[in-house]
């Protein structure tokens, strides 16, 4: 079976090196990993490592909404410029997060992304925490691909997302959601993709989450969905493929 972790970022790891979590998911069938940025600093990281591993790790650049306050004059032009020399880049981890605070700052700053995102054709990585209502005056500026990542929301929240042709992605949170199976259920198999957003939410507190554990998230979604693992992975593959360099929209 073939995995790709749509979320990870790469460059936050501590315990492990980022090369070791690298290889260890390529020796667990995972050959795509997009490594996901949240602020300017992460930038030249990101970048190097979508270097090294050219074949296995996508680029996405962006500045995350916990950080969009802190956010450098200039770094919207810093953005584009990097984006136009990394053709393979999304745009992300930006969005918007109800529990820390959505300003006026936060909603431009995400806006901003957004737009280059549409303009330059790139996918789009979306970080939404309870802001179900900040979200709408956004739905209509999307760009044909997106995705909401680490979806944990409630199953009606997945209404705007589907209805623009998102899509969603499901990491370790979901298994915590009491709504979990009717929110696989609800998913279209063309529209659902997997992600650990390693190193963060780690089953096991105090450790480090590692791309290894998508074969875990593959058979209790394919077990709500009814469906045969491998050929739910096969679909998840193709999704995956398609969201990255784009194909039939
Ligand atoms: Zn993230």
């Amino acid at each position: 079976m073939n995995f790709s972790d749509m979320h990870i970022h790469l460059q936050d790891y501590k315990q492990n090196s980022a090369t070791q979590v690298v290889e260890e998911a390529l020796s667990a069938g995972v050959r795509c990993l997009v490594c996901v940025s949240s602020t300017e600093s992460d930038w030249p990281r990101v970048r190097e490592l979508a270097e090294k591993y050219p074949q296995t790790v996508t680029p996405a650049f962006g500045l995350h909404p916990w950080y969009a306050a802190a956010a450098a004059a200039g770094w919207p032009e810093r953005l584009r410029a990097l984006l136009m020399a990394v053709p393979a880049a999304m745009v992300g981890e930006c969005g918007l997060d109800g529990i820390k605070g959505i300003g006026e700052t936060e909603r431009q700053v995400f806006k901003a992304q957004v737009l280059l995102a549409g303009e330059l054709q790139r996918p789009l990585i979306i970080h939404a925490v309870k802001a179900v209502t900040a979200m709408e005056e956004f739905w209509p500026l999307l760009p044909a691909r997106f995705v909401v990542h680490s979806f944990n929301g409630r199953a009606e929240h997945l209404r705007p997302i589907l209805l623009r042709g998102g899509y969603v992605s499901l990491s370790a949170s979901i298994l915590k959601n009491r709504e979990a199976e009717k929110i696989v259920r609800l998913i279209p198999e063309n529209r659902l993709l997997l992600e650990t957003d390693g190193p963060y939410q780690a089953p096991v507190r105090g450790e480090e989450q590692k791309p290894v554990f998508l074969p875990v998230l593959l058979a209790q979604t394919a077990a709500w969905r009814q469906m045969e693992p491998a050929r739910l992975a096969e679909r998840i593959w193709a999704n995956s493929e398609e969201f990255i360099h784009g194909g039939k929209q």
